[in-house]
């Protein structure tokens, strides 16, 4: 199992490490598996980090980083040398790119609230897609919105941003924890096991695994392009400030 540093330290952007693996990917290019990491593996809709791992003559470019049974494989190919188990490495993360995803996951988490300040507590959150290229949120349930909701919506966000709050991160023993700070806990969760909560801006409390901003001011500014309810959902769009 590899220790997931990003879940404690979500701004460490640098660290050092140790090789405790290495192999082919199932697409035939290299991976490296370390006994702790930075990076961040893609899921919960957000992407995966990229960046570098790299020793005094080894330099390895980190093009994918996947997480599967425990383990976190970062995917990439060598530019100099090859490591062997046991190389202790530097670690760096591309700030640029984590930066953006963390804004993106994190404008996903302040649309959920800013649909909950405004009353629509019964639409089931399922689904967040939190890439650059279209980013939205999907929940089950339809609502009757009103005319030009997503104004309405973007200006209970952009309220929200100008407070300034927080974010903070903390582990919770078991799921039944999670309801003094969660609205809504996902029936994937599993009973009896720790789980990371993270509370974003003074406001309400996600079960969640992502990366996040500090501060709700570093989102800037969110634009609402849709919302739309068909078929049983309502899909958010939303874009951030270029
Ligand atoms: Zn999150």
């Amino acid at each position: 199992m590899t220790e997931l540093k990003y879940l404690n330290e979500q701004y460490l952007y640098e660290d050092k490490g140790k090789i405790e693996q290495i192999g082919k990917w199932e697409d035939g290019r290299d991976f490296v598996v370390l006994v702790s990491t930075i990076f961040y593996p893609q899921g919960g809709g957000q992407p995966f980090d990229q960046g570098i791992i790299k020793s005094e003559v080894v330099s390895f470019t980190v093009e994918e980083v996947r997480f599967k049974d425990g383990v976190v494989y970062h995917v990439g190919k060598y530019e100099s040398g090859i490591f062997t188990v046991g190389d202790e490495v530097n670690e760096m993360v591309n700030i640029e790119r984590r930066m953006l995803n963390s804004r993106l996951h994190s404008a996903g988490h302040l649309v959920d609230i800013g649909l909950g300040n405004l009353g629509y507590k019964s639409l089931v959150p399922v689904k967040g897609y939190h890439f650059p290229d279209g980013p939205y949120v999907e929940y089950q349930g339809e609502a009757n919105f009103p005319e030009e909701f997503e104004k309405q919506l973007e200006e209970e966000l952009d309220r929200i941003i100008a407070t300034n709050q927080g974010t903070k991160a903390f582990v919770v023993e078991s799921k039944s924890d999670l309801s003094k700070y969660c609205n809504f806990i996902p029936d994937y969760i599993p009973e009896g096991k720790p789980i990371r909560v993270v509370i974003l801006f003074g406001e309400k409390g996600f079960p969640c695994g992502g990366t996040h901003v500090k501060s709700s001011n570093e989102l800037v500014k969110v634009y609402i392009l849709q919302v739309k309810s068909k078929g049983g959902n309502t899909r958010v769009r939303y874009e951030l400030d270029k």
